[in-house]
């Protein structure tokens, strides 16, 4: 495996929007894109634009009359099949939603081939991780899974493990009911409990069926986790798995709307946790994976004050440049901000929380803790399922 990491983009990316008063403003990507570039970033990595994934690659995932109904609602919007999702409020049917949803499945598909193939040692597509879209609807602002096709394309390309890591502050489930019943993929998801938001799934007790028993595991958070409990519960979950595991290949999707300041969700993460959860991904993936790393975006609605820096930390890393916290932010790209969307930019590439503290489970737990509770949970549903101690 050789060679710089791959960014991947293409500006058209920018064209999947829901419409005016939808959270899911692609300006978020628009302005991830050029505070990558702000801080020189973008020099530090090769910036490839892949193909819109095609008919074949889509049905690795998707049905094919899901795809026609996509097809027809891109076609006309007005005419949009709502019983598969399409023309909701979640996910407005708009113009041309076809080919920007492929072309978003494209690049993280372009990422995983890269990635499988020793183009680049790690990848990144912050426009992806639309982990909600299932093989037969839209859902949850998602039409095609992104991410669930770069790991059917790994499997077609031959892997036999593939790791997926989700710490968007959802259930990734669509990535979960994609592979249900393949022991080839393990799916880790750590988000908000599913009693208290969207999709009301991922409870602990969710882990794969038949031959793939144990292979989907669920950490489903009390509403109000911090970075403290957070960064714990990944740490008593995710690397156990691996080390059992052994992936070839890590799969992790970094939705930022775990922040506090996210308007959709009742998390209270900081810039900084989100960091944190970078850093020990890419490390994994070193320590797992044989450093194959491929790294998507997600949700995240604090547009200006959340995505940007937390996706930027992120290609940093892929990168192998790491933004150090207290870094400044280029006024120029404050400037852009305000043009665009007539608010102010963060000042600088840290809420102020770093270096972000937190307790190992193996240092030992309460049971009358509701984090620990939620881990607990955890690790007795699935571990036992892997042959492993609970
Ligand atoms: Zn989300």
């Amino acid at each position: 495996m050789s060679g710089r990491a791959q960014l991947m983009w293409d500006e058209a990316v920018t064209g999947y929007d829901f419409g005016r008063d939808h959270p899911m403003d692609p300006v978020r990507l628009a302005l991830t894109r050029s505070l990558v570039g702000a801080l020189g970033l973008d020099r530090e990595v090769e910036v490839v634009a892949a193909k819109a994934a095609g008919e074949s690659t889509l049905r690795l995932v998707h049905r094919e009359d899901y795809i026609d109904a996509v097809k027809a609602a891109s076609a006309d919007p007005a005419a949009a099949d709502m019983s598969y999702g399409l023309g909701t409020l979640d996910d407005p049917a708009f113009a041309g939603m076809h080919e920007v949803s492929a072309l978003i499945a494209g690049q993280s598909v372009g990422a995983a081939e890269a990635v499988w193939r020793g183009d680049a040692a790690h990848a990144v597509n912050f426009a992806g991780g639309l982990h909600h879209a299932m093989p037969g609807a839209a859902s949850g602002f998602c039409v095609y899974n992104d991410a669930a096709l770069a790991i059917a394309r790994l499997l077609e390309l031959g892997a036999e493990r593939v790791a997926y890591i989700d710490v968007d502050v959802h259930h990734g489930d669509g990535v979960q009911a994609a592979f249900w019943e393949d022991p080839r993929v393990l799916t880790i998801s750590l988000h908000e409990h599913p009693r208290t938001l969207f999709p009301q799934t991922g409870w602990p007790e969710e882990t794969g069926a038949g031959s793939a028993e144990g292979s989907a595991v669920n950490v489903a958070l009390p509403a109000g986790t911090g970075d403290a409990g957070w960064l714990r519960a990944f740490h008593a979950v995710v690397p156990e798995l691996l080390a059992d595991f052994r992936p070839q290949v890590l799969v992790t999707q970094h939705g930022a709307d775990t922040h506090f300041e996210d308007p959709l969700a009742h998390l209270a993460v900081s810039l900084d946790a989100q960091r944190a959860v970078q850093v020990a991904c890419h490390e994994l993936a070193h320590e797992y994976a044989g450093g194959r790393w491929v790294a998507l975006g997600g949700g995240g609605y604090a547009v200006v004050e959340v995505v940007p820096r937390s996706w930027t930390h992120l290609v940093g890393i892929a990168a192998g440049r790491e933004v150090e916290p207290e870094t400044v932010i280029p006024e120029g790209w404050r400037q852009e901000v305000y043009a665009r969307t007539r608010q102010l930019g963060p000042v600088r590439m840290t809420d102020g929380r770093w270096p972000v503290g937190w307790a190992a489970w193996e240092d030992g737990y309460d049971p009358a803790d509701r984090l620990d509770q939620a881990v607990l949970a955890t690790r007795r549903a699935v571990f036992p399922l892997r042959g492993m101690l609970a």
